[in-house]
């Protein structure tokens, strides 16, 4: 995946998550360049034994060394994102927020 241009706007296509296609809401940037959402990857990445759901690498070290140093989300594409799509996202927020959805610890 090409790197995103820091100031450009985000099309939806490309902040659209590949798990759930809706917008990426907190994306988190695997090594392999494939970016899902925090929830998505919790769901999807964990289950399948940590691999990245599109081209199966392997993130399970990967993914413990950003959980322990509580860098899962790609802040800067997640910044662009929320510039990019403001009501969208703040309505998945709200979406999100209004599932009383026990938060698991990280
Ligand atoms: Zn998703
Ligand atoms: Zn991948």
């Amino acid at each position: 995946m090409k790197v995103l241009p820091r100031s450009a706007p985000l099309s939806l296509e490309e902040a659209r998550c590949p798990v759930c296609s809706e917008i990426l809401l907190e994306p988190v940037t695997m090594p392999c360049g494939h970016s899902v959402c925090l929830h998505c990857f919790q769901r999807t990445v964990k289950l399948t034994s940590l691999c990245c759901p599109l081209c199966r690498l392997r993130v399970s070290s990967w993914a413990r060394k950003q959980s322990r140093e509580k860098s899962l989300v790609n802040a800067e594409l997640w910044e662009l994102i929320r510039l990019s799509h403001p009501e969208r996202c703040r309505r998945r927020m709200e979406q999100r927020d209004g599932q009383t959805v026990k938060k698991t610890s990280k």
